[in-house]
């Protein structure tokens, strides 16, 4: 950290911690002292506006998300309050101003979130899945991560996800770089087998790590696809995090089969029961030789997704925790932020990847810099061509236009990164085709019916011309 972060952060603490203490003695009534607090720490970074409503809700008791803050005020401990509000209040802020002007001055995407996949390995076998199969070969090491968080944070990169394999079976290093970069906030995304008390006491000392635990809807559902037993373990972690005082969530693959089951009242309500704090939902890919693309939700199950997912985060009538759908919810950031627009991501070989979907690459981190890859040929195609639709319920290059994934492969000469059988884009997009056919009327009937408020983030290019074209579009 720098002498002025460590001065920041003493400054933030000395309010912080006596402020949480207060709260925690009467969270409905100081809910509102809580939100001017994470503003004047975030400063102008955000519209002042959504503090507005943000402050609004929390005046309500009735409101999801006030009820929301309530139990993460209750439930979490002091110190994972403390990690997490330093961080996001503190670093983001800091960090979403500084990715703003690196993006003027490179021109070409800079993110605000970095995946990493500390390791190829999982102790799991789900099917469909090679992760098993990988063993221990393909992991970056400590120093490499560190490299990547420290590249990252000069860019202004303050938020980092893992994914796998299995990333805490790297758990020391996770814990050594979440101490390390105390400003900067930290997820793992994890099957749950590794959580223990001892995992627990070190969350709650390192206070910026949450988890993300993979969970595909009720035990029958949960164990067909990832073994008998392991659906009983994740809830058993779940009561162990939440006894603990640890920030955690769902993180869940909706495919056709499982897509009613897991957006479910009843599933919903159990989760939340047991401490569940968000739930990060993911469309099915087909992605490698052994997908089944049978499993991708059909259009009417899309439409459905569409409408379940606005309901449940309705403020009134919805769940008290904060949900995302990566695939569905384009029109809130412009469609897709892959690419570095607003993320990347970086396999266990150190390739350095568009999305921890799109497995080609033409950047390793061992040959190159984040800052070279990003304006590498295959990333400036990403920056060039997004959106790669107006219609933002059709956002991916590979899944709803698949013809751009194939033309930006082909002329930037990125390479397969899958692990074990590469596979061509032509082959990928195939898989896509019959999907992408058959959802496009849908989707276009869908969001030519359906109100959509000019995004503030939708910023392609991010420089001043990028932002007169956004302006010019917003005001259509
Ligand atoms: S837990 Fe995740 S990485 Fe491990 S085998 Fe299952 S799907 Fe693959
Ligand atoms: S490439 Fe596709 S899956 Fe990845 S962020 Fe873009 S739209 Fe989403």
């Amino acid at each position: 950290m720098t002498l002025k972060e460590k001065t920041q952060r003493a400054a933030a603490l000395a309010v912080l911690e006596p402020l949480i203490k207060y709260i925690k003695k009467n969270p409905q009534d100081n809910l509102v002292k809580l939100v001017d607090a994470v503003q004047r720490f975030a400063g102008p970074s955000f519209p002042a506006k959504n503090f507005d409503k943000i402050r609004e809700g929390a005046a309500d008791p009735d409101n999801v998300y006030s009820k929301l803050l309530i139990r993460a005020i209750n439930d979490l401990h002091p110190d994972v309050l403390n990690g997490m509000a330093m961080a996001l209040g503190l670093g983001v802020a800091a960090g979403t101003k500084k990715v703003r002007e690196n993006r003027e001055k490179y021109h070409c995407n800079i993110p605000f979130i970095t995946l990493i996949d500390p390791t190829s390995a999982c102790n799991l076998k789900c099917k469909g899945c090679w992760s098993a199969e990988y063993g221990h070969k393909l992991r970056l090491t400590y120093e490499e991560m560190e490299s990547i968080v420290e590249q990252g944070r000069e860019l202004g990169t303050h938020l980092y996800m893992f994914t796998g394999g299995e990333p805490l079976i790297c758990k020391k290093e996770i814990l050594k770089l979440c101490e390390k970069f105390p400003q900067c906030a930290f997820l793992a995304y994890t099957n749950a087998t590794l959580v223990d008390q001892e995992f627990c006491d070190d969350l709650r000392r390192v206070g910026n790590l949450a988890l993300a635990i993979s969970i595909e809807g009720d035990e029958e559902s949960n164990d067909f696809r990832r073994g008998d037993g392991a659906y009983k373990t994740s809830i058993e972690a779940m009561e162990l995090l939440k006894k603990n005082g640890c920030m955690f969530g769902i993180s869940v693959c909706y495919t056709s089969k499982n897509i009613y089951s897991v957006t479910s009242d009843e599933f919903l309500d159990d989760m939340i029961d047991k401490g569940v704090m968000f739930g990060l939902y993911f469309n099915y890919m087909p992605l490698g030789k052994g997908a089944l693309p049978e499993l991708i939700p059909d259009p009417e199950q899309r439409k459905y997704m569409y409408k379940r997912i606005r309901d449940l985060r309705n403020s009134k009538t919805g769940k008290s925790m904060f949900i995302m759908d990566f695939q569905g919810d384009g029109e809130y950031v412009g469609g897709c932020i892959a690419g570095g627009r607003n993320y990347f991501h970086i396999n266990s070989a150190g390739d350095i990847e568009p999305c921890v979907f799109i497995h080609f690459s033409d950047s390793n981190i061992r040959t190159h810099t984040l800052l070279e890859a990003l304006q590498n040929p295959l990333f400036m195609s990403f920056y060039k061509n997004q959106p790669f639709n107006d219609n933002h319920m059709r956002p991916c290059p590979m899944l709803e236009n698949p013809d751009y994934l194939c033309k930006m492969v082909k002329e930037t000469g990125a390479k397969s990164t899958d692990l074990i059988d590469q596979e061509s884009a032509e082959d990928l997009c195939a898989k896509c085709r019959k999907f992408a056919a058959e959802w496009a009327p849908v989707a276009e009937e869908v969001w030519n019916s359906t109100p959509h408020k000019p995004s503030k983030t939708y910023y392609y290019r991010d420089t001043p011309e990028g932002k007169a074209e956004a302006a010019k579009k917003n005001n259509e």
